[in-house]
């Protein structure tokens, strides 16, 4: 069986929600019973996001093979079940890495390297290379990173030109657009997707499929003015309109006929489908039972999608439990001022996120030991189990000194200290302890009811670890250690006894959870928040 090839392009503008796009419809395709796989080319030089500030780039998504990609994956998996691998997300980086590694190795002799045909060569076989990752697979959805017109993107545009030269029968070029609101003017605009379908023309790319983004459903002129002036038949033109939830999206598509429309291009043939379980999810999170605040206290809370995959997480906890989550989301600092507050009503439960450097550390601190005094649901991921250490050794243990090397390396109580592994290591990309790696849960513990098993496999990032010198006086003291790395001796989860529900996790539990299957400690945690919230509100009725 011949693997098919769906390339997803952008024009207008960035942050069109391509990711989303081409997962969506992953998520149809498969739900006709098609095996999809999905990829992501990024433009930029850095060989992955790992090294970039999230300002810069929003979340790092971490992969099974410990793989730090683009956070796109991450829609990939909530919606998919593609295989994500470190073969999914190809950067220009690493594509330029290999071509001059084998130049200097000298297996180009005698030729000049160039742009094309080595550049788009080696894409090329990355695509493949991508497709072949499983057998039988139907379909690979591509998503080309980038804006059409980006000096970046140029090769990687070249590259699937050439393919599809080379295997017509087998593509698809889909390009999302913008469809302006002109407000001075009363009407939508198709001129910007004109031009970037112009543009993509330019460098002999024909779309397929244009798919609008817009603030408002577009009539049937204008979607026939586009399909027109971009020449693509009028079917092929799909709108795609804000929604409150991307969940939404596939749903939105599916009305329209986009797999249907994808399937009869490309030959395919699937099962008649059936989306009502995914429909059921979004109704649940379209008429919740109730609502919760949780808050979120993290260096990079301004950014939209810095904490992406463990927002989503949440929500597909609440929509599971019948509550819709609001976030309030806080910079340390900005915490610490709040909580000094005469009005400050706390939030019924609070996440404390992953991170790196001593910004805000403090901050975070104060928040643990705000939650664990008042008894309110915590949960710290990587990072924040690592400050839920250091709060506890310096508050209950009496050890106040007490740090993480990564903030005081002199402190003379490294609670959290350097693994072993990490000291040799001296460059910074791609050497941290990345992927999965199994964890045994003590039984009893929150942890253990919340997989409810005793044997689980998490992702990891991270080059700090518990220091199991001090673990004795932290378990007699009533702070566990719930989860641990049994081959070399880690912790992995740490939990407090006496409390509702305090835990932390080396690990990180948000790139796992699916809206069809939301993430055991998430629910975990989310049920703890259900409950602090009704036991509070009832507390404050007696009173
Ligand atoms: N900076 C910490 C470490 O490297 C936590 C990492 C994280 O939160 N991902 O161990």
């Amino acid at each position: 069986m011949l693997t098919k090839y769906i390339f997803v392009t952008g024009g207008v503008l960035s942050s069109l929600g391509k990711g989303i796009a081409a997962s969506s419809l992953g998520m149809l395709l498969e739900h006709k019973g098609l095996k999809v796989a999905m990829m992501k080319l990024d433009p930029y030089l850095n060989v992955d996001p790992g090294t970039m500030n999230p300002y810069q780039h929003g979340e790092v998504y971490v992969t099974d093979d410990g793989a730090e990609t683009d956070l796109d994956l991450g829609h990939y998996f909530r919606f998919t079940n593609s295989p994500l691998t470190r073969k999914s997300s190809i950067t220009s980086g690493q594509i330029y890495n290999e071509v001059i590694r084998r130049e200097r190795l000298g297996n180009y002799l005698g030729k000049t390297v160039q742009v094309i045909p080595h550049v788009t060569d080696e894409i090329q076989h990355r695509i493949l290379a991508c497709g072949n990752q499983e057998k039988d697979t139907h379909v690979l959805i591509v998503e080309i990173g980038g804006t059409v017109g980006d000096i970046e993107s140029l090769p990687f545009l070249e590259a699937i030109r050439q393919f599809r030269n080379m295997h017509a029968a087998l593509c698809l070029n889909i390009h999302v657009t913008y469809v302006p609101y002109v407000k001075a003017a009363g009407e939508v605009k198709t001129k910007p997707t004109q031009h970037s379908v112009q543009a993509l023309r330019a460098i002999g790319i024909s779309p397929d499929i244009i798919l609008c983004r817009s603030e408002l459903s577009l009539s049937t002129e204008v979607k026939e003015k586009i399909a027109l002036f971009c020449n693509v038949r009028k079917e092929a033109v799909f709108e795609a309109v804000d929604v409150p939830s991307i969940y939404e999206v596939p749903l939105m598509l599916h009305a329209q006929g986009a797999e249907e429309i994808v399937c009869s291009a490309l030959g395919l043939h699937g099962k008649k489908i059936d989306i009502s379980g995914w429909q059921g999810i979004v109704e649940a999170m379209k008429h919740p039972k109730g609502a919760l605040r949780i808050g979120i206290v993290g260096k990079y809370v301004q950014h939209q999608d810095a904490y992406k995959s463990i927002y989503e997480a949440l929500s597909h906890a609440g929509a599971a439990l019948g509550h819709k989550v609001t976030l309030e989301r806080h910079e340390p600092e900005e915490f610490v001022r709040l909580l000094g507050e005469d009005d400050f009503t706390p939030a019924d439960g609070y996440l404390v996120p992953g991170g790196f450097g001593d910004r805000g550390w403090e901050g975070k601190i104060t928040t643990a030991k705000f939650c664990r005094e008042k008894n309110i649901p915590y949960f710290g991921i990587c990072l924040g189990m690592q400050v839920m250490v250091v709060e506890f050794a310096r508050h209950v243990l009496d050890l106040a000194t007490a740090n993480s090397t990564e903030m005081n390396p002199g402190t003379d109580h490294p609670v959290i200290s350097l693994l072993e592994e990490q000291r040799i290591v001296t460059e910074r990309g791609g050497t941290m302890r990345v992927g999965n790696y199994p964890c045994d849960l003590k039984e009893p513990s929150k942890l253990f009811d919340a997989y409810g098993t005793n044997k689980v496999i998490e992702r990891h990032r991270h080059r700090y670890e518990f220091n199991n010198s001090y673990k004795t006086a932290f378990e007699t003291a009533g702070l566990i250690v719930s989860g641990s790395y049994t081959a070399d001796n880690l912790a992995e989860a740490v939990e407090v006894k006496n409390h509702p529900w305090m835990v932390g996790v080396q690990f990180h539990p948000e790139f796992i959870s699916k809206p069809t299957c939301p993430h055991p400690l998430f629910r975990g945690f989310v049920q703890a928040v259900v409950h602090h919230k009704t036991h509070a509100t009832a507390a404050h009725t007696r009173n």
